[in-house]
């Protein structure tokens, strides 16, 4: 210990409640940024420490990891023209929409999706953002001041979409840019970006968007420079069959042999959504290492089928939990999607194997695997001190017996308490800092301003 970090305060969160990590019953001491200590239950710290935050009427669980979103579909929610579609059709509407967005738009965007991360428990955010329009440049670059100004952990990643209408992708011309500007760009934005090792808040991904909006050129240079700079790799995957009907008739292989083609399939890389493969792929995803964020309301409101979490979770894949998109789910609240995760699991497999524990463990250490990450995701000596606090007092929670259970049964929304490396985010249920009203207005003017540019 440095002698900087030992004149630090200790606090203890003292007994909790409920823990997600039975070790942890009796709360967890922080100092500085990490957790030093696990207290067993009924007892006390082994050092004299400085504060006591009382936890006894809340739930304590580590910070949670969203692994897959895109902020700026936060302004096309339930948007009329996209109502009601399968994937295709539905990109194809939002996407002239989307072609229209600014730096603005994306940075009120950005910080609203943050927040609504923020306050239901959420303290690691990742986002996927591939648009990349005339007026719209400097994205990442913004969002990464929206994730200081929020005080979240950013898992950035640099979109990027190559292949237009024109040479038979589904995005409009506008939006799409030419590969050496793509990759020039994900080169800077790691090297004033990107923070490797322990504790990092703010790390950069490269992430070509799809299959069928990338070339294969494109994919195959990302990971090389992807290796080069050391950093992850994210892309959707086998979301729907008509991906895999895609990916056949153009490739003549099947969505998982085009990433392996394409220097992919390794422990470099996570996937959103990841749902159609079959047992032998899911044994080489198991085998590489590769992770999978599960989007479980996305994927039931486009209907594009059932992630196979258990058996990936069981041949040796990271899966991390993500709430996708806000104009595909259209939230971006991690509480409520682990509820969604645990009802959809269900569906398939037999209620205890898809319990309330298990959702947990995606929504925290699998989804920090997703991100290559040890340090967060759970509540152990030397972790981040990255947690939530949750409190049953609504009406919804009257009469439940086992608390950590009815977080996810009784459906809980938001955290009251949220600290992230070591610093309260939320108190009270109340950001730090941010004035939610405002914040508010500003959003729904900058989604108003992109709607009507597609009405002229
Ligand atoms: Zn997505």
């Amino acid at each position: 210990m440095s002698a900087s970090s030992s004149t630090q305060q200790t606090l203890w969160i003292r007994q909790p409640l409920a823990c997600s990590d039975p070790a942890a019953s009796g709360g967890i001491v922080v100092m500085g940024n990490k957790i030093i200590e696990q207290v067993a239950a009924g007892q006390q710290p082994t050092q004299q420490v400085d504060t006591v935050f009382d936890a006894s009427q809340h739930v304590l669980l580590p910070g949670l990891v969203n692994t897959h979103h895109h902020f700026y579909q936060t302004l096309t929610r339930a948007y009329t023209a996209a109502l009601n579609k399968p994937l295709f059709p539905w990109l194809t509407t939002l996407y002239d929409v989307w072609a229209g967005l600014d730096d603005e738009q994306l940075r009120v965007a950005s910080e609203l999706a943050m927040v609504e991360l923020l306050m239901s428990g959420c303290t690691t955010i990742a986002d996927h953002h591939y648009v990349f329009s005339g007026a719209l440049q400097h994205a990442i670059d913004s969002q990464v001041e929206a994730a200081r100004l929020v005080g979240v952990r950013a898992a950035l990643t640099r979109g990027s979409m190559s292949v237009g209408r024109d040479e038979g992708g589904l995005p409009p011309q506008s939006v799409v840019q030419d590969e050496q500007t793509i990759l020039d760009d994900s080169a800077r934005l790691i090297k004033q970006y990107h923070q490797p090792g322990n504790g990092a808040m703010v790390t950069v991904a490269l992430a070509p968007c799809s299959p069928f909006s990338v070339s294969q050129a494109l994919m195959r240079a990302s990971a090389q420079l992807a290796q080069a700079q050391q950093v992850r790799l994210h892309t959707h995957l086998a979301e729907t069959e008509a991906e895999t009907a895609y990916c056949e008739r153009l490739f003549g292989m099947r969505p998982l042999d085009y990433l392996d083609d394409c220097g992919w399939l390794g422990k470099q890389t996570w996937l959103a959504h990841g749902i159609h493969f079959n047992d032998s792929e899911i044994r080489r995803l198991g085998t590489a290492g590769t992770g999978v964020a599960h989007c479980p309301s996305s994927n039931m409101v486009l209907g594009s089928g059932l992630c196979r979490t258990i058996e990936l979770e069981a041949a040796g894949a990271p899966v991390g939990l993500a709430v996708d998109g806000s104009a595909s789910n259209d939230h971006s609240n991690l509480a409520q999607e682990m509820r969604q995760a645990l009802l959809l699991g269900r569906l398939r497999y037999s209620p205890d194997q898809v319990t309330h524990e298990a959702v947990i463990r995606w929504a925290t250490q699998g989804s920090a695997r997703c991100l290559g990450r040890t340090d967060i995701g759970g509540l152990k000596p030397g972790q981040q001190a990255d947690l939530a606090l949750f409190g049953l007092d609504g009406l919804r929670f009257s009469g439940a017996e086992n608390p950590l259970a009815a977080l996810l049964l009784c459906g809980a929304d938001h955290a009251d308490h949220v600290m992230v490396a070591g610093q309260w985010r939320v108190r009270s249920g109340q950001p730090e800092g941010i004035d939610l009203a405002a914040l508010r207005s500003r959003h729904e003017a900058a989604a108003r301003r992109l709607w009507g540019h597609i009405r002229h």
